[in-house]
Formats: structure tokens, C-alpha cells, sequence
């Protein structure tokens, strides 16, 4: 018995021993761990919620643009769809996305205007938007709008414009005269480059509802037009066409129609170019939009005074209740390449050289 006894207290202080050994050498990692469990995991969690918190809110940004161009969607044809991806569902002829997508920056602004939605424009067939001329599409709520502007780029004027759109971090349709788009290849760019819709508005602004215009003419002016917007952006521009003077020529409709080219009237006519002043420009938008209640807005950032203008102008949208909602195309306009090639050999360029002037010429003596 003793002898039993003897060997199970043998090996009780055995497993005592084993045991202190044990939580000798690790009881001090575990007490080592546990501050490093903490302080670990404090980190842990910022860099967690630094890294996750951001593509957490986009995935959010995402829904919720999703769901409300869902919406829109339900109301309308399928000609406009939900956008918040690039154009994975691109048609295999154009895969191009015609304004990229660029992932929402930060706005400085915390009062801005922003963008309240994003609807991607299928272009087949030639849809029309305006209610002025096109009534088919009535995908805007009430209080939406769509900033549009005509006759650029052009110095002084345009960059204003882009400032103050930028300043509110919103997003407007352009449509540049192909003319003005050789004359001023850096300021175009500069309108693509903030992210903004670029159409066009015809080679030189012609009235392709005159009698005069040959329906070649037409079809010149379009083709050419948006070929001198592709040359000086160096990008395919959308396809979104406003026609000058909001003269709708029957045959260039058709045209547009096959060339699967959206075509743009709109709701409320700013009448900038022949205002007297900025405050005039602003009153006759307010008023008008405070009767409709919603709209696609006619500008031009060609025109002086609407650059002066848009800063209230923004500010009494934002103040009125107003959202801005930007129209994209859903894939990017293919140009014939006998218009890029004729008009690269008509400006008797050899190449497509875009260089500003002054990389080119420099006075180094007087
Ligand atoms: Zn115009």
C-alpha cells in the first residue's frame, strides 16, 4: 500500500512539477500576450475601421445610386439604366465607356451641390431628351436637373465654368463646336478630365434645319464635329448631340438615329447669350425651374456672363432644394475614320499633335 501510495504522490508532485515547469516558461507569454492582444488589437481595429470604413461607405455610395437609378429606370424605357459601374456590359463593338467612371473623390466643400444621381444613356436608335422637342423620357423626379452647356471650349470662360462646377462638386454635359475644339484642344480636355460628359455640337455651329444645308452637309457637320472632339481630347467623345440653335433638320435626325446617337434638346432655355448680365441669367433659370420644378438647363460655357453667373447660380440651386443628376453614355461614339483622317489633313497637321503652343514656340531673345 505504501509502495502504491508512494508512487502516485510520486507522481502527483511529477505532474506538480510538469505543471509549475510548464506555467513557469508560459505564463509569461501569456502574460506577454495579453498586452500585445490589446494594444495588437487597438490597432488592429483603427487600421480596420481606416481600411474597411472607406470601401464600406463606397459599397453604401454604390447602393444608393444603384437604387435610386433603379428607380428611374422603372419609370422610363431602358434606354436609361442604373450606372455605378464602368462599362462591363459595354456592346462588344464600342467597349469603351464614353466618360470613365471615376471613384467619388472627396469633396472640399461640405455645403456642395454635389451630384445627387448618375444614369448611364443607352444611345440606341437615337433617343431624345428635352422636353422642349423630345417627350418620350421623362426620367427626371421632381427637383432633379441637368446641367448642359453649349459653344465651348473657350478661354476664360470655360475654365470659370469648370471652376465653379468644381467648387460644388458637381457634373455637367458639354457640347463643344468641333471648330472650337482644334482652336482649344487643352481647355477640352480639361472639361474630360473633371469628369464631365462630352458630346457635340456640330463642326461650326451650323443650322442643319436650313434649306440650304444639303443632307451631305448635314451629315458632315455631325461626323466632323464630333471627329474634331475626338482629335482634341485624344478620347472618343459620347454619343450625345445637341443640334445648333435647337433646329432639329428631319434628315440629320434620322442620321443620328442610325448613328445611335442621343439627341438633346432641353427642358429650360438659360437665354444666357443674349443676357444682359450674370443676375439676369440666374433669375430667368430660377423662375423658369421654379415653375417646371425639374429640367435639363440650357447654358453655354462659351458665354461670359454664365460663367460669372453659376456660382450664385449653383448656390441658388443647392438653396432651392435642387439635385443635379449627370447623364453618361453607356458606351463611347465610334467616329468614321474618313472624318478623323480628312480633318487631321485638313488642319495639315502631320500628326495629331496636340502640343500647346508654347512647348513649341518660345522667344528666348528681344
Ligand atoms: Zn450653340
Amino acid at each position: 500500500m505504501r509502495n502504491a501510495l508512494g508512487v502516485i504522490l510520486a507522481g502527483v508532485v511529477s505532474v506538480v512539477v510538469i505543471t509549475a515547469v510548464w506555467f513557469w516558461t508560459y505564463s509569461p507569454r501569456v502574460a506577454l500576450a495579453a498586452p500585445d492582444t490589446v494594444s495588437a488589437r487597438q490597432a488592429a481595429r483603427l487600421s480596420a475601421t481606416g481600411s474597411a470604413k472607406p470601401a464600406r461607405a463606397l459599397a453604401d455610395e454604390i447602393e444608393v445610386t444603384a437604387a435610386i437609378s433603379a428607380k428611374s429606370s422603372a419609370t422610363t424605357a431602358s434606354t436609361i439604366a442604373a450606372s455605378t459601374t464602368t462599362a462591363s456590359t459595354a456592346v462588344p463593338s464600342a467597349p469603351v465607356p464614353a466618360t470613365p467612371v471615376q471613384p467619388k473623390t472627396a469633396c472640399a466643400n461640405p455645403d456642395a451641390l454635389g451630384v445627387s444621381r448618375v444614369v448611364e444613356i443607352d444611345t440606341t436608335g437615337g433617343p431624345g431628351f428635352g422636353f422642349e422637342h423630345f417627350k418620350q423620357f421623362d426620367f427626371l423626379a421632381d427637383k432633379e436637373v441637368v446641367l448642359t452647356f453649349d459653344d465651348g471650349p473657350w478661354p476664360v470662360n470655360t475654365p470659370a465654368v469648370l471652376k465653379a462646377l468644381a467648387d460644388e462638386c458637381t457634373k455637367a454635359v458639354f457640347f463643344p463646336i468641333g471648330k472650337h475644339a482644334t482652336y482649344h484642344p487643352a481647355i477640352l480636355r480639361q472639361v474630360a478630365a473633371a469628369g464631365h460628359t462630352v458630346g457635340a455640337h456640330t463642326w461650326s455651329h451650323a443650322n442643319l434645319n436650313s434649306k440650304k444645308i444639303s443632307e451631305q452637309q448635314a451629315k458632315d457637320e455631325v461626323e466632323k464635329g464630333f471627329s474634331a472632339v475626338k482629335l482634341a481630347l485624344g478620347a472618343a467623345p459620347s454619343p450625345f448631340f445637341r443640334f445648333p440653335e435647337l433646329q432639329h433638320g428631319p434628315a440629320a435626325m434620322a442620321y443620328l438615329g442610325t448613328r445611335n446617337v442621343a439627341i438633346f434638346s432641353c427642358d429650360l432655355d438659360s437665354f444666357d447669350f443674349r443676357a444682359k448680365d450674370a443676375a439676369q441669367i440666374v433669375n430667368t433659370v430660377m423662375t423658369k425651374l421654379d415653375k417646371s420644378g425639374k429640367g435639363i438647363i440650357l447654358m453655354h460655357d462659351f458665354q461670359k456672363h454664365t460663367a460669372e453667373a453659376l456660382p450664385t447660380l449653383l448656390g441658388r440651386l443647392k438653396a432651392g432644394g435642387y439635385k443635379v443628376v449627370q447623364m453618361r453614355a453607356k458606351a463611347a461614339l465610334q467616329t468614321l475614320a474618313e472624318y478623323d483622317e480628312g480633318l487631321v489633313k485638313d488642319m495639315k497637321l502631320p500628326t495629331a499633335s496636340t502640343r500647346p503652343l508654347g512647348n513649341v514656340v518660345q522667344t528666348v531673345s528681344q
